[in-house]
């Protein structure tokens, strides 16, 4: 072309930049199902229902019954780095939203068709659709009847990234069942909050992959998604560290023998959010190992710091914590989990000696 002949530099037009950009953000069906879901809870919702169908490929539907949008934000809504949740970088210090960063629904747009449904307390009975293109503009705007919350539906995902789409459809399966674990981690950090997720195939009515119960128990939450069968096999521990890094790990997990020999619903929070954090998850399954060779246990680790001790701004899934003093952290790890995985032991040599 044209371009290709001429070397000079010359600004990527803003079109493509956003379409760049938001293929990055929006990776996966995967992501897309996190970020509606993030912003569900962020709005305060105590109902989240997620709908697939045929695992996301055809249409992700999440409703919820939160705050709702305002109309002074219809138009803005779906714009980068628009948020409601941070107004400046010092503001992450204190963020106690998953979301911040404002691109979620902007490069939902680039990817899919973004319709969008909802009503705040005021507007209700009555709510509105909106739908945006895909540059994130407010295209139309209809009256309709609606409890208060929102309803985001993506379809036609990936359609201009065919590569990407074929990639997706050939790994359907893992694809969801790593959608299914992300929802799960969510369903279980969520207090009081009751999470659906169904999916239905493109023949067969729609089946329950989570279904988490309204409770604040974080057990009963987590037994929801292992299955009540594996309660006698669970443990808590909670271990508080002294010193400024303001450390507690408080976390479900099997006692030996209770372990499974498959490696997956090992989850991880930091603050509230749901992470992962390979180093742990290391110590974890090796202080396992050596109590219950052959075998891997399932656990919920929930960790709480200072802070200004982390960084979660390092991908834009907010996925990989950044941790100030990590091998501090891990060796409070280390001493909590001593004491559900290694006591057993402990009282048998003692009483062996007497
Ligand atoms: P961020 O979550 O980082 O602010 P998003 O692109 O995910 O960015 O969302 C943009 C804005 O849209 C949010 O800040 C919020 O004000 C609004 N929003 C998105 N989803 C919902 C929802 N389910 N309920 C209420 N408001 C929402
Ligand atoms: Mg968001």
């Amino acid at each position: 072309s044209e371009a290709a002949k001429d070397r000079r530099m010359r600004p990527i037009g803003k079109d493509a930049v956003h379409k760049l950009c938001s293929g990055q953000v929006i990776v996966d069906l995967a992501t897309s199902v996190k970020e509606l879901l993030e912003n569900s809870l962020d709005a305060g919702a105590t109902l989240v229902d997620i709908k697939l169908k045929d695992s996301g490929l055809e249409s992700i539907v999440v409703s919820d019954n939160g705050q709702g949008i305002s109309p002074e934000d219809y138009a803005s809504l779906c714009r980068k780095h628009w948020t409601s949740k941070i107004s400046s970088f010092e503001d992450l210090e204190s963020i106690s939203t998953f979301g911040f960063r404002g691109e979620a629904l902007s490069s939902l747009c680039a990817v899919a068709t973004v319709t969008i449904t909802t009503a705040t307390r005021e507007s209700a009975p009555m709510g509105v659709q909106l739908e945006y293109d895909g540059a994130g503009e407010l295209q139309s705007q209809t009256p309709v009847a609606r409890e208060r919350g929102t309803t985001v539906q993506l379809s036609n995902m990936f359609a201009k990234w065919p590569v990407r789409l074929q990639e997706l459809k050939k790994n359907a399966r893992k694809e969801y069942a790593r959608l299914v674990s992300i929802v799960e981690q969510y369903s279980i950090i969520s207090e009081n909050v009751r999470l659906v997720l169904s999916n239905q195939s493109a023949r067969g009515s729609p089946v329950a992959a989570v279904r988490t119960p309204a409770q604040s128990d974080r057990l009963a939450r987590l037994l929801a998604v292992l299955g009540a069968q594996v309660k006698p096999h669970i443990a808590h521990f909670e271990h508080q560290a002294d010193g400024d890094l303001e450390l507690t790990i408080e976390g479900h997990i099997s006692k030996p023998g209770g372990g499974r020999s498959a490696g997956d619903k090992q989850y991880f929070f930091v603050n509230g959010r749901p992470c992962d954090f390979t180093k742990a998850k290391k110590l974890v399954n090796e202080m396992y190992r050596a109590q219950c060779p052959s075998r891997l246990p399932v656990y919920a680790i929930a960790i709480t710091i200072n802070a200004k001790s982390i960084d979660v701004n390092l991908t834009p899934d907010k996925r990989t914590i950044l941790i100030r003093h990590e091998q501090q952290l891990l060796a409070v790890l280390r001493d909590a989990l001593a004491s559900v995985l290694e006591p057993a032991e402990t009282a048998f040599s003692i009483s062996a000696a007497q």
